[in-house]
């Protein structure tokens, strides 16, 4: 009998899909295989169509360790309504189903017996496996044996003895194709030269756009306009849509909003209740709710076929992790969009939500950040991930592909903030002061220098050195001093002389108005402003993040930033959020540095 006749028979699949064939021929040679193929693309033929002709052939049962009890029943039903022995133990099990799988096991009759990585390992599982023939040992979700990866379970660490004690074909299975995964499979089940299918990652029916939006406000109407596109907002219809949201609360407001928005919109998380979470799943997969909003606990074995649009309000903590959930749009292969919400406080949520578990829980925020602020195909991105290998293709659908330069922009937009910070009321007033002291015209770009502290030649001999002024705005940078002038003289405080080298000196006589404010004689200079170590410590602290990131100084924070957290000394993450010009992603870069200058000096203060 061969492999192709199996699978049309009993499942009615008229041919193999990329990659089935090689795994299924690999391993009725006796080999070992891995194969590493998108959620969706048919891993379990590879397993199952073997497992029924080794069956067949009088060599024993096929056990199968998957993770998901929820998994297992719908295979092991799936499998009965074809006719074939199968059957599955785990903790849910009843006494007489287990009763009775044992029995038919030990007679032989199973052609698969699922099992729970947690019962395939104790000594009184292996005891009864001694007893009866087995043919060949599936591994599921295989990249649970990796403590890199995102679900890693501990009993997966204990498959290698499992496999050895039985000295069987062994076909290890996962959609994560790292490298590094691939090599931990092999490592921690003892695998010898296997066969390694890797499959396509490509899904050419999706589109995967990354919009950055920082609030809520702002990626709530990007979601809308996304499920409006997609045409989702009318009660019935053909397709429907899945909000991912990192947190339990953040599903429920989301929810609520899109549905006071008019779409029939529910709720999924964990944290509800069996009755509730089954409703929710239910009216979705019924088409009562096109609009499902949930935490990541939602998807897992849920294969609806239209699912036209998937949005991640917020962004997931791995680019797996992402891709998986977003793989569930358009498995009928009709076109559906993959959007990416993103803002630098995702990232602060995910460390908070971080999955100690995960050791390289940075290394996977970089790579989800690496690809919403990347400039390349997202397709590319996401196969280069999972297959490790630089691919070249584009997928030509994506929205780098679609318009390179748009993104771009919207990227750079989303990093920097505006360009100049405008001067406080008495920084005003200083420059104006140094215009009365100085008493001679003098270009902008110069004055603005000394201002900084500049000794560089052109400041000396002008003699702006001298001004009493000379290094006081040094905390701000010179395009916000040079707008601050040109502002001055906008407001004709300021007159401005000479076309080719222009320069700027006080308006008219100090007779009146501001310039009676800017007495001619320079003042005593007034002694240096009382700068706590906690200014300084921000000042240096900004100039060097700067200088790192070749950022502007400003960029970093502005003056009036260092301003707010010496009078307020925030000491927590959320009070940052109140400090002006700190926004979600300056704290997610430098709040952590930040808080720690304050206490540091906070403590030195008290001293
Ligand atoms: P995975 O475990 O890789 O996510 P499944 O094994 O659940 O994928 O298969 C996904 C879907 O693809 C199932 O509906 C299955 O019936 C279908 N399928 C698998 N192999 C084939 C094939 N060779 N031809 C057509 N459909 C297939
Ligand atoms: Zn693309």
């Amino acid at each position: 009998m061969e492999p192709c006749a199996v699978l049309r028979d009993t499942f009615g699949h008229p041919a193999f899909r990329g990659g089935q064939e090689a795994a299924v021929r690999a391993v009725l040679a006796g080999r070992d295989a891995v194969v590493l193929l998108p959620t969706g693309a048919g891993k379990s033929m590879c397993y199952q169509v073997p497992a029924i002709m080794l069956a067949r052939q009088g060599r024993g049962t096929t056990i199968v360790i998957s993770p998901l009890i929820a998994l297992m029943n719908d295979q092991v039903g799936a499998l009965r309504g074809r006719g074939i022995a199968a059957g599955a133990l785990h903790s849910h099990s009843s006494d007489d189903e287990r009763a009775a799988t044992t029995a038919a096991l030990l007679r032989g009759e199973l052609a698969l017996l699922y099992v729970s990585p947690e019962r395939a390992v104790l000594d009184g599982f292996q005891r009864l496996l001694g007893r009866t023939r087995i043919a060949m040992l599936a591994i599921d979700e295989a990249h649970c044996v990796s403590q890199w990866g995102h679900d890693f379970r501990p009993e997966y660490l204990r498959l290698g003895e499992v496999r050895r004690a039985l000295e069987v074909p062994t076909i290890a299975l996962t959609a994560t194709a790292t490298p590094r995964v691939l090599a931990e499979i092999q490592d921690v089940l003892g695998m010898r030269d296997p066969e390694v299918v890797c499959g396509d990652f490509r899904r050419p029916n999706l589109t995967f756009d990354v919009q950055h939006r920082g609030r809520d406000d702002a990626r709530l109407a990007a979601t809308i306009e996304a499920l409006d596109r997609a045409g989702l907002r009318a009660r019935a219809g053909a397709g429907r849509a899945i909000v991912y949201c990192s947190t339990r609360k953040k599903t429920e407001t989301v929810a609520g909003e899109l549905a006071s928005a008019g779409f029939a919109a529910g709720h999924y998380h964990a944290g509800s209740t069996a009755v509730a979470r089954e409703r929710a799943q239910r009216g979705f997969a019924l088409g009562k709710l096109r609009i499902l909003v949930a935490t990541s606990a939602f998807g897992m074995g849920v294969d609806l076929p239209d699912v036209r649009v998937i949005v991640h309000f917020q962004a997931p903590g791995s680019l797996e992790a992402y891709y998986q959930e977003a793989g569930r749009a358009g498995r009928d292969g009709d076109p559906s969009q993959c959007l990416l919400l993103f803002g630098p406080s995702d990232l602060v949520t995910q460390r908070k939500l971080a999955d100690h578990a995960r050791h390289d829980h940075e290394a996977a925020l970089a790579a989800i950040e690496a690809y919403a602020r990347g400039g390349r195909c997202r397709q590319q991105i996401l196969c280069d991930h999972f297959t490790g290998v630089a691919g070249q293709f584009l997928c030509g659908l994506c929205d780098v592909c679609r318009d390179p330069d748009a993104v771009r922009d919207a990227r750079h937009e989303a990093a920097v903030d505006p360009i100049v910070t405008p001067l406080s009321a008495e920084d005003r007033q200083l420059l104006l002061d140094a215009l009365a002291a100085h008493r001679r015209p003098v270009g902008k770009g110069n004055l603005a220098k000394a201002l900084r502290g500049s000794r560089a030649k052109a400041i000396t001999v002008q003699g702006l050195v001298h001004l009493p002024q000379h290094g006081r705005l040094a905390a701000l940078d010179e395009a916000s001093i040079v707008a601050a002038i040109d502002q001055l003289i906008r407001e004709r405080r300021v007159v401005r002389r000479g076309n080719k080298y222009p320069t700027v000196a006080l308006a008219g006589a100090a007779s009146r108005g501001d310039t009676a404010r800017a007495p001619r004689v320079p003042r005593a200079p007034r002694g240096p402003r009382t700068q706590t170590s906690v200014t300084l410590a921000l000042d240096t602290y900004r100039k060097r993040v700067a200088r790192q990131l070749r950022w502007k100084s400003y960029m970093v924070f502005q003056r009036s930033t260092i301003a707010a957290i010496e009078t307020q000394r925030p000491i927590t993450l959320e009070a940052l959020e109140k400090i002006p010009g700190l926004g979600p992603a300056k704290i997610a870069r430098f709040g952590n540095d930040i808080l720690a200058v304050v206490r540091k000096h906070t403590r030195d203060d008290r001293a």
